[in-house]
């Protein structure tokens, strides 16, 4: 408000002297209209993940007072929310919001940018992307795409979905259907299930019928909107899929490379803004609805023991054979596990220590 009065009297001098460039601020002299456009690749109903993209896009507005200006739009608007990093690659766009493990039928290295069975969580993939040389891996990955990629909001531990019957071992997944993406589905074949890809709105009246048996979305928020405990009332976790699943804004390189200096920085504290944003409104907002789905009828059940050793192993296995025929999965793979075994050395001490004690005296 101050400001704008400034400009305004000084403005007002300057007309009365007859030398208006004189009154503009420096920013505002150097500041040129830029108008770009992002698809996202969720549903406006989706606010938590969806919110993230105009939270980011409010935030570049208002640093630069209006000059740069990002249009967001939701998955469909412009093109299918599972082509938004094509439309980037393109320039269809200049921009997207998305989760890279969409795209591992291009390239299972894409995972990486979003979460891996047994990956990190969230805490320590945000670790690894800013300070333990992970987007410098996966952008040298994306450049084969045009894309230059922003961390841009994380779920945290996913759930681990809704079942219409208990899992009491390993052998109740033999013939499952499930409602699961990307290299998790992989996982689960090798136990025996058999995945299946389906979309959101699909996935209700598929357990409903019994044409699936289980499917796994998000967490309580999200998963509460969809009302799966009506028909599949057994909630498992963990989501050991998707310990902290990630999505990135992807930026088309050459649009990137011709923003200015300044743009560049604000666009990228935007993005840094919308990612801690993202996880702060899940943790806030899962407690509340996880009560309501328990009093609502979800009955909530850990994933036997077995279930978790063999899709574990399952998954070691996944990934060697993965590495084997792909040297850029390889290449992220081994820095990110290295990465992910350091965390644990430590996360075993202070966090889950913590953590776990916290636990048992809210209990009491
Ligand atoms: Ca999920």
């Amino acid at each position: 408000m101050e400001r704008r009065k400034f400009i305004k009297a000084a403005s007002v001098g300057a007309v009365a002297a007859g030398a208006s460039t004189l009154a503009a601020p420096a920013i505002a002299q150097t500041a040129p209209k830029v108008s770009w456009r992002l698809t996202s690749s969720f549903p406006k109903s989706l606010d938590t993940i969806f919110g993230a993209a105009e939270t980011m896009a409010k935030a570049v507005s208002e640093m630069t007072d209006g000059a740069f200006q990002i249009q967001v739009f939701a998955g469909g608007e412009l093109v299918p929310g599972l082509q938004a990093a094509d439309a980037v690659t393109s320039g269809t766009v200049e921009m997207c919001h998305t989760a890279p493990y969409y795209y591992v039928g291009k390239d299972p290295t894409f995972a990486f940018g979003t979460a891996v069975p047994f990956g990190l969580n969230s805490r320590q993939l945000s670790a690894w992307f800013r300070h333990g040389g992970g987007m410098e891996l996966m952008n040298e990955f994306f450049a084969k795409y045009n894309i230059v990629g922003f961390p841009g909001g994380n779920t945290g531990t996913q759930m681990g979905g809704w079942f219409r019957k208990e899992i009491k071992t390993v052998a109740d997944m033999t013939g499952l259907k499930m409602r699961i993406g990307g290299l998790a589905g992989r996982v689960l074949t090798k136990l025996g299930a058999v995945p299946q890809q389906i979309a959101g709105g699909d996935i209700y009246p598929s357990l409903e019928k019994g044409t699936i048996d289980a499917a796994e979305w998000v967490g309580p928020y999200d998963d509460e909107k969809l009302g799966f405990y009506k028909v599949a009332p057994h909630y498992y976790y963990p989501g050991w899929w998707e310990g902290g699943a990630a999505l990135q804004f992807f930026v088309n390189q050459a649009k990137w490379a011709e923003l200015p200096k300044t743009y560049q920085a604000i666009l990228t504290s935007a993005t840094a803004l919308a990612d801690i944003d993202m996880q702060a409104k899940y943790d806030a907002k899962n407690p509340a609805a996880l009560k309501r789905l328990v009093q609502a009828g979800a009955q909530l059940h850990p994933f036997p023991t077995d279930v978790m050793d063999a899709a574990h192993k399952a998954s070691i296995e996944l990934y060697a054979e993965i590495s084997k025929e792909n040297a850029a999965f390889k290449k992220v793979h081994d820095a990110y596990m290295a990465f992910r075994n350091d965390e644990y050395l430590w996360w075993q001490i202070a966090e889950f220590g913590y953590d776990a004690f916290m636990i048992r005296a809210r209990r009491g």
